[in-house]
């Protein structure tokens, strides 16, 4: 079964390639297929997860798996949210949000520094598929005050996994894939590929 996985993030294309590798799928990025970046005028992860994938479809004309993701700061109010890839603005710059992050947080507790990176994953057969697999994983820490590791993308370096006493971007990629809410959707996404046909 052939997929167009809709997304042009390198990162995030690393880590889904790597934890869907055993599935007898063949899943190709959205950018070797033609398909642009579709803008995201959702007001919800999901929302935007299904625009990718329904765009990635209408393109190619394959099922489409997309993915929509970010980082939750409860003591911002939710930010960056939504708009986590273009926290510090367009184009998307990692040190630049996680300068902006560190800043807004500046007097801030330890203990009211609490986080967590949401994920949406959905898969749909075809643009117009009334009844779309969606899956979501959520992945609870904290943001430190620094930097800390060079492995990953995005926040990972300021975000810290309580139980391990270790940022996202301090552990291997197979150790943050374990836990993450990228992995966490992948396995739902996996417990319903088992369920239901594609075709
Ligand atoms: P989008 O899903 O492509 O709209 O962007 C998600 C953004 O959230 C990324 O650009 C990162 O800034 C952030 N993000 C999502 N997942 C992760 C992660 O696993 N590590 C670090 N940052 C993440």
């Amino acid at each position: 079964m052939k997929l167009v996985l809709a997304s042009g993030n390198a990162g995030k294309l690393k880590e889904l390639q790597a934890m869907l590798g055993a599935l007898p799928l063949q899943i190709v990025p959205q950018r070797e297929l033609g398909v642009d970046d579709v803008p995201e005028t959702g007001l919800t992860f999901v929302e935007n997860a299904l625009i990718k994938a329904r765009h990635a479809c209408a393109v190619t004309g394959l099922p489409a798996l997309a993915d929509d993701s970010g980082l939750i700061v409860d003591a911002l109010d939710g930010a960056p949210g939504l708009y986590s890839a273009r926290y510090a603005g367009s184009p998307t710059d990692d040190a630049a949000n996680n300068a902006k992050l560190l800043d807004a947080l500046r007097d801030v507790p330890a203990e009211r520094r609490s986080a967590r990176f949401y994920a949406v994953i959905v898969l749909l057969r075809h643009a117009n598929d009334p009844q779309p697999l969606i899956c979501e994983g959520s992945w609870e820490g904290r943001i430190i005050d620094e930097l800390r590791g060079t492995h990953g993308f995005g926040y990972n370096p300021v975000f810290l996994d309580e139980e391990l006493g270790l940022t996202a971007a301090e552990m291997q990629p197979e150790q943050k894939n374990g836990r993450s809410h990228r992995a966490k959707a992948l396995q739902q996404l996996k417990q319903q590929l088992a369920r239901v046909r594609l075709d």
